[in-house]
């Protein structure tokens, strides 16, 4: 594997496009509602234990943070979306933050990577999230965290309602995952990193 995951550190956060990050390098950005585990999949991949901080107050859902991959490759931590008590200004500012950052950053954007919840469909925000990446035309990777919350007989019936609510095709990656257990993780790191490559 050319990424060593291992190797990374926090570079900055951005909560306008005046503060993007565009050298060039490739990015791989992170988006899901808050509470399905986003920073804990992020930490987990980097091998940190809090690099992207678990359990974010809402005061951090209007930035994007930027972790630099062994000097090459750009882990971008998109805002949560979805947590209940925040303010309508905040969505708002959320929302205008998203729109620039698609809207601006389309060829930047290496791959996306929306991670949902194994355990339910995914919600109305997922979509609006998944119709993003897709519009942007970046290949998307979705992974179905929070894997060891369910039975063994659970996953696959599972893994088709996320497969069936977001018009998956075949060729689509869904890769079931634990943040907690580190279940999946080789498989997205060698997804990742081949995305870097190409
Ligand atoms: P974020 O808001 O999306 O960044 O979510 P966090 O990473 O803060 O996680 C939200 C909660 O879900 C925390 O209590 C985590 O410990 C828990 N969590 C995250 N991933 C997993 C997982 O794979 N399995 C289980 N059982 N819990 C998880």
């Amino acid at each position: 594997m050319g990424l060593n995951f291992g190797k990374a550190e926090f570079v900055r956060s951005a909560s306008n496009r005046d503060s993007f990050l565009r050298d060039g390098l490739p990015q791989l950005a992170f988006a899901g509602r808050s509470n399905v585990g986003k920073s804990s999949v992020i930490n987990r991949i980097l091998g940190r234990k809090n690099l992207a901080y678990v359990g974010a107050s809402p005061g951090k859902t209007t930035q994007i943070n930027y972790f630099l991959v062994d000097q090459k490759a750009y882990l971008v931590d998109l805002p949560g979306y979805g947590y209940a008590k925040v303010s309508k200004a905040e969505k708002e500012r959320w929302g205008r933050l998203m729109d620039s950052y698609f809207q601006q950053e389309q060829e930047m954007i290496t791959a996306g990577v929306l991670i949902v919840d194994i355990r339910h469909k995914p919600t109305a925000n997922d979509m609006v999230m998944h119709d993003w990446f897709r519009q942007t035309g970046c290949p998307e990777i979705i992974v179905a965290n929070k894997l060891d919350k369910l039975k063994k007989s659970q996953v696959e019936p599972a893994l088709a309602l996320i497969r069936e609510t977001l018009e998956l095709r075949e060729e689509d990656i869904l890769v079931p995952f634990s943040a907690e257990k580190g279940t999946g993780k080789e498989e997205l790191l060698r997804i990742l990193d081949a995305h870097c490559r190409s």
